[in-house]
């Protein structure tokens, strides 16, 4: 279902909440990574174009109790984005009472606030990340309009998101949601095909059931990184000390059974005997890791046949480096899968952290169609999950 866009909205003389996610890194009250202020930057130029009364608001970290406020305020951030604005943002530092309410009641057509830290409310009862009914209404009753922006925090439930959804008369997208709803939902939904899905990383545990609904849509999975060593132990392969999550391997026969061939698995593997950049390697075939042995990249005919199968690809979604690529020793793997999609003719679209900076750290985030603000919620949406910030968005 289409959902309504903050364009569709008559933003102007309204008061307009926006949830960004601001939730970017800060190292003794510096930001070294603003990416997530750019991308933001869309949908409140746009309100404040259209002479919308805007309000900011976003978590930055964990915060539960008293003393992890400290280096959580979101002050630095407000100064950051004024200067990309070009316009004064008024800083408020409360998430409720007076002071935040008569601030936001003075705030003229095309003026910005920014409250605090949304997280700052867990201290007493976890009211933001258990969505406590008052407050998701006590913070719609701020607004007119309610616009979630924040993609990372989707695949949650909170008064900030949900909360106030649930609690004012309009509810929209903003420019950033968009464009995940778009290209993540779309290569699920509605993929270019071929379909490709690329999967890899440590955190199999927490991906492997992306592969069940992934079945279902692409037209072949290829796995990489650590995900790798559960699909080789279930067959009865030797994986050494190799990463692997034993309660899941009867769910890896299950999916290479239902699979019927979708699923490809490397062919061979860069191993060595210890967890080191600097350790001896061997390229062994997949199906012969030695019993002290670890494997922390794809070897170089995994990556041949991968990008053979790839070269035809018009949608791919990658999830998960394909080795332990800190290691420039076994970088190998994932340096090569940037490559190949950089080169594609095909809608591009990277999830996950890791693999985010992966690509960004090799310089090829610009040959990227989209690489998603959100890990946890990207993945859940691959899942076929229903994300709460997103499904709380009015339908057009
Ligand atoms: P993402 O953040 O992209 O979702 P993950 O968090 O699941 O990815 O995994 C990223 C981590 O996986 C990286 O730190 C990388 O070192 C690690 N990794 C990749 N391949 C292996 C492997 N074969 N063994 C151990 N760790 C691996
Ligand atoms: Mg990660």
């Amino acid at each position: 279902m289409a959902k309504k866009i903050v364009r569709d909205v008559d933003v102007n003389g309204k008061t307009v909440l926006i949830r960004v996610d601001f939730n970017v890194p800060m190292q003794d009250g510096v930001i070294t990574d603003d990416n997530r202020i750019v991308q933001a930057l869309p949908t409140i130029k746009d309100v404040v174009t259209r002479g919308g009364k805007v309000v900011l608001f976003s978590h930055l970290g964990r915060v539960k109790k008293a003393e992890d406020k400290a280096g959580k305020s979101l002050a630095p951030i407000a100064t950051k984005l004024a200067e990309y604005l070009g316009q004064n943002v008024q800083f408020v530092p409360f998430t409720r009472g007076v002071e935040l309410e008569t601030a936001i009641k003075a705030l003229q057509p095309g003026d910005v606030l920014m409250f605090e830290n949304t997280r700052f409310e867990d201290i007493d009862g976890k009211k933001e990340s258990k969505n406590d009914p008052e407050l998701g209404k006590y913070w719609a009753s701020l607004g007119d309009v309610f616009v979630n922006d924040a993609f990372g925090t989707a695949h949650r439930s909170h008064a900030s998101n949900a909360g106030i959804a649930a609690n004012i008369e309009e509810v929209a997208a903003g420019y950033l949601l968009e464009k995940e709803i778009k290209f993540i939902g779309g290569a699920v939904d509605t993929p270019a095909r071929p379909f490709v899905a690329i999967l890899g990383g440590a955190k199999v545990g927490d991906k492997i059931g992306v592969i069940k609904n992934l079945l279902k849509k692409a037209d072949k999975i290829l796995i990489v990184g650590g995900m790798s060593y559960n699909f080789l132990k279930t067959q009865g392969f030797e994986i050494g000390t190799s990463i692997c999550e034993n309660d899941k391997l009867d769910l890896a026969m299950e999916l290479l059974k239902e699979a019927d061939g979708k699923i490809v698995l490397p062919i061979d593997i860069k191993v060595t005997k210890e967890f080191s950049n600097d350790a001896e390697i061997r390229v062994a075939d997949a199906t012969d890791i030695k019993p002290d042995e670890m494997g922390l990249d794809i070897g170089p005919k995994t990556l041949e046949k991968y990008a053979e199968i790839l070269k035809d690809a018009k949608t791919v979604v990658w999830n998960g480096p394909a080795g332990v690529f800190e290691f420039p020793n076994f970088e190998h793997g994932t340096v090569g899968i940037c490559k190949i999609l950089a080169d594609l003719d095909a809608v591009t679209i990277i999830g996950g952290g890791d693999s985010a900076a992966a690509v960004i750290q090799n310089g090829y985030a610009d040959k990227m169609t989209h690489i998603s603000t959100g890990g946890g919620a990207s993945l859940e949406y691959l899942e076929g999950k229903d994300l709460p910030g997103v499904s709380c968005i009015d339908d057009l």
